[in-house]
């Protein structure tokens, strides 16, 4: 179901167990070759795939293509809600659900700098409203949601998601070729490794010229498919066990 097509009264008589999905990505830049709007675009068509077999049993929020994305803004078109802003935005969604009743409130990522607010979110709201023992708030970032592409495909260079990179150049070749600028002559750019295993404070521009990190001269539309079919059964399976939650345990 989607939110922007119910009325206030269908909304109101939904079942309270309906789990609640605000999709979260960004609008930012995305290296010489592909557009600002690139995890938008992405998370968009991973929960296009996702809804067919979940059906009437999930509710879906219209995507919020504002992301945090303060590391970028040394690259012209980037638009960033700043960290604590976005926290507040991310709070905000989620309270308006629990006052219209619903208990089952997931936020799906599509974008690496929501994921330290989105987690803190979902962190603020479990201690908000810690008198109840009813109420379920999750976090889940769709290339981290469990499958590991990589692993079982070969033909796929890289190991882990960068930015603009094999797996998002693949993906928008399968969605939107006409979107994808010339990726064949980009040279890679290595994640490298910041003082791992600490984190690191970064901007984009001391880790990257061109903007992409990673290897997008090896993407194709054919890995792009792939990676779309698994990102989007991940997300399935992870709802299939929000709507199966008990709504009581710890487990999940
Ligand atoms: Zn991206």
């Amino acid at each position: 179901m989607d939110l922007i097509e119910l009325s206030w009264p269908a909304v109101a008589a939904l079942s309270k167990d309906t789990p609640v999905v605000f999709p979260i990505a960004a609008l930012e830049q995305h290296g010489h070759h592909l557009p600002l709007f690139t995890d938008s675009l992405l998370l968009g068509e991973v929960l296009r795939r996702a809804k067919e077999p979940l059906a009437t049993r999930v509710l879906f929020a219209p995507l919020m293509w504002l992301g945090n994305s303060d590391h970028h803004l040394d690259f012209a078109g980037t638009l960033s809600a700043a960290p604590r802003t976005y926290l507040d935005l991310l709070n905000g969604l989620a309270e308006n659900f629990v006052q219209h009743g619903f208990r089952r409130l997931v936020f799906i990522n599509g974008h690496g700098g929501n994921d330290v607010p989105g987690k803190q979110a979902v962190f603020e709201l479990r201690q908000r409203h810690r008198q109840r023992d009813d109420l379920l708030f999750l976090l889940a970032t769709y290339w981290n949601a469990s499958s590991k592409p990589a692993e079982p495909n070969a033909s796929l260079h890289q190991r882990e998601m960068g930015h603009a990179c094999e797996w998002e150049t693949s993906m928008m070749l399968k969605l939107a070729p006409h979107l994808v600028g010339d990726y064949q002559s980009t040279k890679p750019v290595e994640p490298g490794t910041p003082f791992t295993p600490a984190t690191r404070g970064w901007i984009t521009k001391e880790r990257t010229t061109p903007g992409h990190i990673g290897s997008p001269h090896v993407a194709s539309a054919e890995k792009g498919d792939q990676l779309f079919s698994a990102f989007a059964a991940d997300v399935v399976a992870l709802l299939e066990r929000v709507v199966r939650w008990d709504g009581k345990s710890w487990n999940g």
